[in-house]
């Protein structure tokens, strides 16, 4: 991983040892034995709240500056893929990250249900349409990842489909890496109690009712079956090329700034630079 002098450290106030934000991703770094159940969706790394929401405020000025790098350069491009249970935070984290920066570089696209004519192609067609062109970032709110994971769970299709996709998924990903896009992949990891407490919340606030559909509790049935299929997936799917990180998500402040530090960390790897200006311009004086 690249060293950065201006890394800050965060200070815990409980006195804990400070941890690096190279420590913190690498905590959530996600390697082919990954154990969902050795992630604490409640962990804090130490930070303290109010230190963290000033930091995010940090972290995404530089975000927002190496996006900006990127537009200008139109040479590589980030597609951020985020998935998580029904109220795991990814319109919220879509939300609050995605805020920062300049819209003109962005996109966002959400992956429900598929169409009559979505369902007619082969999965990854409708998802290959919307990832980024050369100089944006664009972000799934879910994605093809939905084919082995709703798919498999609801036995949408027989084992040997799903199973072969996670071999097209790593070549996928690794075809938009080779032509210029680098794929971050969240799962946003949210407990039980916590997912209860949301959706309960859903159907108590008739501002945030509209969100609640009956297919959630269906889902949330199954949650055993949704937990060992986001395992498998992430397992079989994590590469240094397109890498998964299992982001702690039950607490939003500790969720937003461990996805903000994760992108901050892919675009100085990607290193856009300003394309040089026209020759000899520093010398006009415009009248
Ligand atoms: P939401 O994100 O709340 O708008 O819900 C979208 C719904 O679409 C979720 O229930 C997903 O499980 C479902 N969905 C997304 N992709 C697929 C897919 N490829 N096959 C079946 N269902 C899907
Ligand atoms: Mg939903």
């Amino acid at each position: 991983m690249a060293e950065h002098p201006d890394d800050e450290r965060a200070e815990s106030v409980t006195g804990l040892e400070p941890i690096t934000d190279e420590t913190v991703l690498d905590r959530c770094r996600a390697g082919t034995d990954a154990v969902l159940a050795e992630h604490d969706p409640r962990e804090t790394f130490g930070w303290d709240k109010r230190d963290a929401k000033a930091r995010f405020g940090d972290v995404t000025d530089e975000v927002s500056a190496l996006q900006q790098r990127l537009y200008a350069e139109g040479e590589r491009a980030l597609l951020m893929v985020l998935q998580g249970i029904d109220a795991g935070g990814k319109g919220g984290t879509i939300r609050s990250v995605m805020n920062q920066l300049n819209p003109a570089g962005v996109s966002v696209h959400g992956f429900g249900v598929p169409s009559e004519e979505e369902r007619a192609h082969d999965f990854l067609w409708r998802i290959h349409a919307h990832t980024p062109e050369l100089g944006k970032i664009a972000v799934f709110d879910r994605s093809h990842y939905e084919d082995v994971l709703v798919v498999r769970v609801k036995q949408l299709v027989p084992e040997s489909v799903w199973r072969g996709r996670f071999a097209h998924i790593r070549n996928f990903e690794a075809l938009l890496d080779d032509e210029g896009t680098t794929v971050v992949k969240f799962f946003l990891n949210v407990s039980s109690e916590e997912q209860r407490e949301r959706l309960q919340d859903r159907i108590d606030d008739p501002e945030e009712r509209w969100k609640f559909r009956a297919g959630d509790l269906d889902d949330r049935a199954l949650w055993d079956e949704y937990q060992a299929a986001f395992q498998d997936a992430i397992r079989e799917t994590t590469t240094d090329a397109a890498p998964w990180y299992v982001v702690p998500g039950d607490r939003k402040w500790v969720r937003n700034l461990v996805v903000a530090l994760a992108l901050r960390h892919h675009l100085r790897l990607i290193g856009p630079e300003y394309p040089p200006a026209e020759e000899d311009i520093e010398h006009i004086v415009v009248t």
